[in-house]
């Protein structure tokens, strides 16, 4: 076991950090939702192709180091909406088109998601379909040389951006979660309604909405995997994403434990700095036992990931630690800034507002505590 980076993760790790602060507002403050000009800047650092393979432009990573960039992209102070939108759909999409598209299809879409040409989006939740994605009401016909989609997505993250949706629906009402197929669906074809984009509590810079499938004819060779196995290729997705993604919020906590710190000194009360009385500096050594075992579970989950060996109960482990870890140092964060913690504008409350859905997507946390249970033998 080494606890240690090597040179060249710490040398990537410092890149990333910098090229935030070299960006500057493109990645620190976003538009709502991003700009084309935001999503290439993040391109630019390389962040929407950490893990895909060198020959179309990615960074050819594993998943520790797309973990590792991530959680420094977030640290050097990349607004979480962005990086959100970047994780998604670099992991929830790119990942899927990566080990299950046909050449001709990774040829065509992965230089363009690599890049920043190309946006894409992730389309499984149906108003019938969250937590349980075992039945779609989504349709995939075959006729020919195409697929016929029909259905409604609820919850797409990307959606008003995207360029590309990768889309789970059913294609044999039959074979239960064996039926259903994977689908990468270039936005340009016709069929295609995409919703405006909601009111979020958070992650402001990632649209978030609805999108329509109406008679969507879709070329055969867009089919990731065979027929039958979409459900598969979302649980491989999904490893990746409830493993790397969530380093983001590594990220965030990192630089909120910072300005914890700082303020906690920095404030005078009662003829003292708030840090010297106990339920403060307690309250950041809470802070900091969450972050740091977080961490471990994550880099372990994606340590597996790249021995090939993904474990359901190590992601799960890692994804519930992170996200709850990320709302309960957000609360203690507003606790720590007092009265202007509560204040919009001064970092707390957004990074609590971004950290509450982290325990909603890419599985609930009841859903990851499911998971573990079943991982201890029940
Ligand atoms: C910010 C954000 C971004 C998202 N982005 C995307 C996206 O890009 N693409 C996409 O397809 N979806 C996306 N989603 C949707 C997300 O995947 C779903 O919200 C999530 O899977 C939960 O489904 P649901 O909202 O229908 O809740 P439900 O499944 O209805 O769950 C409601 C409650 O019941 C609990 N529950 C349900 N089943 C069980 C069970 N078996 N055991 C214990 N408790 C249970 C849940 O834990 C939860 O507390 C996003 C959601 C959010 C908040």
């Amino acid at each position: 076991m080494d606890f240690d980076f090597s040179e060249a993760q710490r040398r990537r790790y410092e890149e990333v950090l910098a090229g935030v602060r070299r960006q500057g507002p493109d990645l620190t403050g976003p538009g709502v939702p991003f700009a084309r000009a935001e999503w290439l800047a993040a391109a630019r650092l390389g962040m929407t192709g950490l893990c895909l393979p060198a020959k179309y432009g990615g960074g050819g990573l594993g998943a520790l180091d797309t973990a590792l960039c991530l959680e420094a992209f977030t640290e050097g102070g990349a607004d979480t909406g962005l990086a959100f939108a970047v994780g998604a759909h670099l992991l929830a999409c790119a990942i899927p088109v990566r080990d299950f598209g046909a050449d001709p299809v990774r040829a065509e879409l992965l230089e363009g998601m690599a890049g920043g040409e190309l946006v894409a989006a992730n389309a499984m939740t149906e108003d019938g379909a969250g937590s349980d994605v075992g039945t779609l009401g989504t349709a995939i016909v075959r006729d020919g040389d195409e697929y016929v989609l029909d259905g409604v997505k609820s919850f797409v993250s990307n959606a008003s951006a995207a360029d590309v949706f990768v889309v789970y629906g059913t294609s044999d009402r039959d074979a239960g979660f064996l039926g259903q197929t994977a689908l990468a669906v270039p936005r340009h074809l016709p069929g295609i309604s995409v919703g405006e984009p909601f009111t979020k509590m958070g992650l402001h810079a990632c649209p978030a909405g609805r999108v329509e499938f109406s008679g969507c004819r879709v070329p055969v060779r867009y089919r990731l995997g065979e027929e039958g196995q979409g459900n598969a290729i979302f649980k491989h997705s999904m490893s990746w994403e409830r493993s790397c993604l969530f380093a983001l919020y590594l990220g965030q906590m990192r630089r909120q434990l910072d300005e914890c710190v700082a303020h906690a000194k920095r404030r005078r009360q009662f003829g003292r700095p708030i840090g010297a009385f106990q339920a403060v500096s307690h309250r950041i050594a809470t802070m900091t036992q969450r972050l740091e075992s977080a961490r471990l579970l994550l880099y372990r989950a994606c340590w597996l990931l790249d021995r090939d060996r993904p474990d359901s109960q190590a992601t799960a482990l890692s994804k519930l630690a992170v996200s709850e870890a990320a709302v309960a140092n957000s609360l203690d964060a507003v606790q720590i800034f007092g009265g202007p913690g509560y204040l919009a504008g001064t970092g707390s409350e957004a990074q609590l507002r971004d950290s509450v859905p982290s325990v909603i997507f890419s599985g609930t946390s009841d859903i990851q505590r499911e998971i573990i249970a079943r991982g201890a033998g029940l």
